[in-house]
């Protein structure tokens, strides 16, 4: 057998093939990445990214990159159910801020960190199908913009492509523990509304929105409502995306004073978990595990399976341990990490108010700054919900806001 051009082939350059990209190529590896955009490039999805993420970014030495792009940072989020006000900072020792950078600011800095770390990039270039021989993915068939077909090979192929991945469509994964559409939301840019280092949502029966600012002196506003109310909201996005800023009557008049830079945009996704693995292929990011964007994972989600299939792949390269079981282990942790904030997700996607029981827990949280900071590193990603709501901690919370109740956050 001729040994084939590359080690890997990643199929998609952004928040998930970028970076398996580069950590691959850090290890030594000859990796190409293609993708049918160019970069810079904008897509749809807002761009929160939490401590654990920024984290990764400063392990690969790319935090400077973004902070020099003039992001502003973000220190403290608060979440106004209506009765009561959930505030804290979700910060960590090694990632003590949040930033909301642009998809065409962040994109972009992680193709180029790719290319610097040599791997070869390939911009414009789309994969209409993966190479299948013997049961076994042996490489891609793209084109340029306007070329001809063209085939490429690897040892492995990294589907990144997202949401509608090519590269899942071709090996069929088995696909597990699926949720229906469960919210529709729409976000657009504003200039002249400060936010003050905050990310602030605003949790109202069946609707919501929330916002935090970006690069450019902009802040981004996403306004979403339950999956029932989408085919007739989506009717006359603006009217809806402004009824529901009518819940938070305050943060609508900080609206009002500012001025909309963009069109709205949006939409509704489906939850999955897909086998990331099998003969020839990976899948990292949302082509292989993909969730409601209502608590903002998805772009540190696909920064952790980066670093563990670029460490996986290592391994199997390097003949220390099968692709099988590297790449297994991989998904034994990726779903014993993510299983329980898929479920939370999915329970705040659905934009129904909590339950009563659930309404006085929220209150008796937003009554302790300790058990707010908690509530806020839940919501980030930093502390599992498993760890979070567990009985005794609940016990606590409640106990030690009940000692404290009559105070200022009391919901009763
Ligand atoms: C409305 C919305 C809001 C969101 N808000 C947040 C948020 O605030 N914070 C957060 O962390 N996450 C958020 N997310 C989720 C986040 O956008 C995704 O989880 C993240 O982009 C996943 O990265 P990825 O690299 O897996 O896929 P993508 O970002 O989708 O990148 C896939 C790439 O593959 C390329 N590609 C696809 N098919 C081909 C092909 N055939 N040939 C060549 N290239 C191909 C595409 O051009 C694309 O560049 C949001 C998502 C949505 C929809």
């Amino acid at each position: 057998m001729t040994t084939p051009p590359y080690d890997a082939i990643v199929v998609g350059a952004r928040c998930a093939g970028s970076p398996t990209a580069m950590l691959l190529a850090r290890k030594g590896h000859r990796v190409l990445v293609v993708d049918k955009a160019t970069f810079p490039s904008d897509t749809i999805s807002t761009h929160l990214i939490h401590p654990p993420g920024v984290a990764a970014l400063r392990r690969w030495g790319l935090l400077d990159r973004l902070v020099a792009t003039g992001c502003p940072p973000i220190d403290t989020y608060a979440f106004d159910f209506g009765p009561f006000t959930i505030t804290g900072s979700p910060g960590t020792d090694e990632a003590p801020v949040s930033y909301g950078p642009r998809r065409t600011v962040l994109d972009k800095l992680l193709v180029d960190a790719a290319a610097e770390a040599g791997v070869e990039v390939r911009e414009g270039f789309t994969v209409e199908d993966v190479v299948l021989e013997d049961g076994r993915v042996t490489g891609v068939r793209g084109h340029d913009k306007g070329g001809a077909t063209v085939t490429e090979r690897a040892r492995v192929v990294v589907g990144a492509d997202g949401l509608h991945s090519k590269v899942a469509q071709a090996v069929k994964p088995e696909q597990y523990d699926e949720k229906p559409p469960l919210n529709a939301s729409y976000y657009t840019y504003w200039s002249g509304l400060p936010m003050n280092g905050r990310f602030e949502a605003y949790i109202r029966d069946d609707r919501g929105l929330a916002a935090w600012p970006t690069n450019d002196g902009l802040t981004l506003v996403i306004a979403g409502w339950t999956y029932s109310k989408f085919a007739e909201n989506r009717q006359d996005i603006e009217r809806h995306y402004h009824e529901t800023l009518g819940d938070a009557p305050a943060f609508a008049e900080r609206v009002g004073a500012a001025k909309r830079e963009e069109r709205f945009v949006g939409l509704s996704v489906p939850n999955y978990f897909r086998k990331p693995f099998g003969p020839g292929w990976a899948l990292v990011g949302d082509a292989g595990y993909h969730k409601d964007f209502i608590t903002a994972q998805g772009i540190q989600d696909a920064f952790r399976q980066a670093e563990q299939v670029a460490d996986a792949l290592d391994q199997s390269f390097a003949g220390r341990r099968s692709a099988e079981d590297a790449l297994g282990a991989h998904q034994a942790a990726r779903d014993a990490q993510a299983k329980p904030m898929y479920e939370f997700t999915a329970d705040l996607a659905t934009m129904h108010a909590p339950p009563p029981e659930m309404q006085q827990l929220f209150g008796a949280i937003s009554r302790t700054p300790e058990a707010s900071r908690g509530f806020t590193r839940v919501y980030a990603g930093v502390t599992s919900p498993a760890e979070f709501f567990a009985p005794q901690n609940v016990e606590r919370i409640l106990a030690t806001a009940g000692a404290s109740a009559g105070g200022p956050g009391n919901a009763s």
